[in-house]
């Protein structure tokens, strides 16, 4: 199975698949793809929360967070 993870900026308005909130522009929302299953447009809190979302640092070490 393979599953494909896309970090996207709203434009205009969007319902988040996971918790049901709209999000608006400019927010940034995760576009997950798997195989066999629809797809699904998730807000950052719960991208955070299923791990599509991550910490790092950049290399000024700064904390920034990106979608796998
Ligand atoms: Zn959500």
């Amino acid at each position: 199975m393979a599953s494909w993870v896309a970090g996207l900026i709203v434009s205009g308005e969007i319902e988040c698949n996971g918790c049901g909130r709209v999000m608006r522009h400019p927010e940034r929302y995760a576009h997950v793809t798997e195989d066999d299953k629809p797809r699904l447009r998730l807000c950052e809190k719960c991208s955070r929360a299923k791990g599509y979302l991550k910490k790092r640092r950049d290399e000024k070490g700064r904390e920034v967070e990106t979608f796998l």
